[in-house]
């Protein structure tokens, strides 16, 4: 299969699709492509009768500090693998066809794009809401499907669809996770020697802090446990924090459903990752 470069040509493939009565999925990636991303096509394919897999490691989610350059680029074996996962057809522009000279026009998320991810990652909310709106102009699809393991993103995308009245589905995917339970990541390359283990640690320690709120611990209490263990655990701490999660805002003191998101650094590496808890208190 060869990958669709341009806008003009994914329009006209598209528009075929949908003269013929064809509904369309769309699954954003930046590739290097694991059973995550797998999971998202299924997803997709469970949905509608087209599936379009963009490839594109957008610059304007990356910080200068951030990873951009060494991010792990396979395009070749990304296509096949899409290719074998029954993706329709894969659209992987280059940076100048999806920013052409000139472009000067962005989308700044408010609300869930404030705070966790946006207090360490400059301009990364305002990167992917561009970009994904873009794809979602440029593809007209009926459905998108996002994972939960980049929960932040996917309640950033969500808000995004709702404020400017985009007429596209949002399906989340649970995170698909290693044996031993870290959270599967393109990103996960980086790791070696015995990071690649302690790695492992984030999901347990964010398990058994679900696990001390099921008992009936203080939400407080538990996250400061939490820190401290994370602490020990791994090189930094970026934030643990317990929140709404529909609206992201801070949940500590309510009850019932919340989300635990959590960032921290290991070497080289940044690892995030999230699990639904429920607060005590709630039904
Ligand atoms: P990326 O290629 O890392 O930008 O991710 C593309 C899509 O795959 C995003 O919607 C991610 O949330 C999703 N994704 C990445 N890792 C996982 C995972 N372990 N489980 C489920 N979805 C994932």
């Amino acid at each position: 299969m060869t990958p669709v470069r341009t806008v003009a040509t994914l329009r006209r493939q598209l528009d075929e699709w949908r003269v013929a009565g064809d509904t369309i999925a769309l699954v954003p990636t930046m590739g290097a492509l694991h059973d995550g991303h797998r999971a998202l096509i299924r997803a997709a394919r469970e949905r509608t009768c087209r599936v379009v897999a963009s490839l594109f490691v957008n610059p304007m989610q990356f910080a200068p500090d951030e990873d951009f350059t060494c991010y792990p680029r396979d395009e070749a074996g990304d296509i096949a693998s899409f290719l074998d996962a029954g993706v329709d057809l894969v659209y992987a522009p280059g940076t100048r066809d999806m920013y052409p000279h000139g472009f000067a026009t962005t989308v700044t998320p408010g609300g869930a794009g404030e705070g966790l991810e946006a207090d360490h990652r400059d301009g990364f909310f305002s990167g992917v809401a561009t970009v994904v709106l873009k794809l979602f102009m440029q593809t007209g699809a009926d459905v998108a499907v996002f994972g939960e393991k980049d929960y932040q993103q996917l309640v950033v995308v969500t808000q995004m669809v709702r404020d400017l009245d985009l007429r596209i589905d949002i399906v989340p995917v649970a995170t698909v996770r290693e044996a031993d339970g870290l959270a599967m990541s393109s990103r996960n390359a980086y790791l070696g020697g015995d990071d690649r283990q302690r790695a492992a640690g984030l999901f347990r320690i964010l398990m058994e802090t679900r696990g001390a709120l099921d008992a009936g611990e203080p939400p407080d209490t538990a996250v400061r446990n939490a820190v401290r263990r994370l602490e020990e655990a791994f090189d930094a701490v970026d934030y643990l924090s317990l929140r709404d999660p529909v609206t992201l805002s801070a949940a500590e003191r309510r009850a019932g459903a919340a989300r635990l998101l959590c960032a921290v650094r290991l070497g080289g590496t940044r690892l995030i990752d999230n699990v639904a808890v429920t607060l005590p208190g709630g039904e």
